[in-house]
């Protein structure tokens, strides 16, 4: 790999907006679209998981932080039960009733949108959660970053603060609504962490987030001096469905064949066990699929008292350990990832990892901040040394969950 910086392009930075930009812009849009004023602006933000990966469907832990990048909705609550839905990201808005709202109608990203209102319908009526809707998202596409979640979920809060019927609503229920929009009408799997994330983040603190139940516990951010460094390396590969239902299955048949209800209620030392390994032999790549459940797990619980214990170094190494467990015994990495956290570490990251499902996406690294630039820069090196595209970078704080914008500027 080269180490010179040479030749490259300085990297791409991905900043959240600034609120009164997006307000100003959006709020003008909205009425040149629709002709009449938003009711309001509302913004939900995507998120990055630090540690904890192809857990949640084992009952286990993650710890993600929400992004400062948001996705904002302008919205005007309509008495029609109609509607009318639009992005500054897409080229086709969508137009209906709520009523006509469905399994994969509509189709393609409104499905999010529409999704929402259809699910909470169900309480209040679908004349109730009628629609003007213009959405402008900053968090990335499609970059494991959730900006499907910050968009379902910026809708979710403005019916929730729009609709007396809703008002009430437990953040709970909020959180079931967006994940049910996303799998029953969008018909993407989800699990339910990056709603939670994006609706019960705490401002400067990771969710321990515990997947039997979906319990959250904040975990403040202690690091100072260190930065998280996101690199969206724009890779997408096209197995990540096949594959993610594959490691699935294969999960479940390990813990039928294992007489446990989920992974996580199984010891990591009794990997060690004669039984344990008989009975895991039988199932294809078992061993190694559950060794990275359970050992995953304990990371996800390390980490938590690194951050603690303030250290640094130590939370790094969980990371960079949580990579080679998912690229060798999970195998749901990919060149692109594996090259981003080698340049991370190889720059001097304190730690790296992909992060979200694998076969593309994201990765996140711990770098001390004042090496965030060069870091960032022999990254995008490697990759232009490699001849791959140039990855876009971020910086991860940890931020606040979704909900009302509020600005000086008039609607
Ligand atoms: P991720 O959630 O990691 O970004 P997904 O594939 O789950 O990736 O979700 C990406 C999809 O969400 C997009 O293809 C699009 O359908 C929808 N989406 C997210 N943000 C926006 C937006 N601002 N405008 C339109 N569609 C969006
Ligand atoms: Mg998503």
């Amino acid at each position: 790999m080269s180490t010179s910086t040479e030749g490259a392009e300085p990297p791409r930075w991905l900043r959240p907006a600034v609120d009164p930009e997006v307000a100003a812009g959006l709020s003008g849009a909205f009425r040149d679209r629709f002709g009449r004023s938003p009711d309001g602006l509302w913004a939900a933000p995507g998120r990055v998981n630090l540690i904890g990966e192809h857990t949640d469907y084992n009952g286990g832990y993650a710890l993600p932080l929400a992004l400062p990048h948001r996705t904002y909705a302008a919205v005007r609550r309509r008495d029609d039960g109609r509607l009318r839905l639009a992005s500054l990201q897409a080229r086709e808005g969508w137009e209906g009733s709520v009523d006509s709202v469905a399994a994969g109608r509509p189709q393609g990203w409104a499905a999010y949108v529409a999704g929402v209102a259809h699910v909470l319908a169900e309480r209040v009526g679908p004349g109730q959660v009628g629609l003007d809707v213009l959405v402008d998202g900053h968090v990335p596409l499609g970059a494991g970053l959730s900006s499907s979640a910050a968009l379902s979920c910026s809708v979710a809060v403005a019916l929730r603060d729009l609709v007396p019927g809703l008002v009430d609503l437990p953040v709970e229920e909020l959180v079931a609504a967006c994940v049910r929009a996303e799998n029953e009408v969008a018909g993407a799997a989800t699990g339910g962490m990056d709603q939670t994330v994006s609706l019960r983040a705490v401002d400067e603190h990771l969710l321990l987030l515990d997947a039997r139940d979906f319990t959250v516990v904040p975990v403040a951010w202690t690091l100072p001096g260190h930065e998280l460094l996101v690199v969206d390396t724009r890779a997408h590969h096209s197995l990540a469905d096949g594959q993610y239902a594959a490691r699935r299955t294969t999960c479940e048949r390990a813990a039928a064949a294992l007489g446990v209800g989920s992974l996580r209620e199984l010891d990591p030392a009794r990997l060690q066990d004669a039984d344990v390994r008989r009975v895991l032999a039988d199932v294809p790549d078992g061993m190694a699929r559950v060794r990275h459940v359970v050992t995953e797990n304990d990371r996800v619980l390390d980490l938590v008292g690194a951050l603690r214990e303030q250290d640094a170094a130590r939370a790094g190494a969980l990371m960079t350990a949580s990579h080679a467990s998912l690229r060798d015994d999970y195998e749901v990495s990919c060149r692109e990832l594996d090259l981003a956290v080698d340049a991370a570490l190889g720059a001097g990251a304190l730690g790296a990892r992909m992060t979200g499902g694998g076969f593309g996406g994201s990765a996140v690294a711990l770098v001390a901040r004042d090496e965030v630039g060069r870091v960032a820069q022999q990254v995008v090196s490697a990759f232009a040394a490699e001849g791959l595209a140039a990855p876009h970078v971020l910086e991860a704080s940890p931020s606040r969950p979704a909900g009302r914008v509020v600005t000086d500027t008039p609607g």
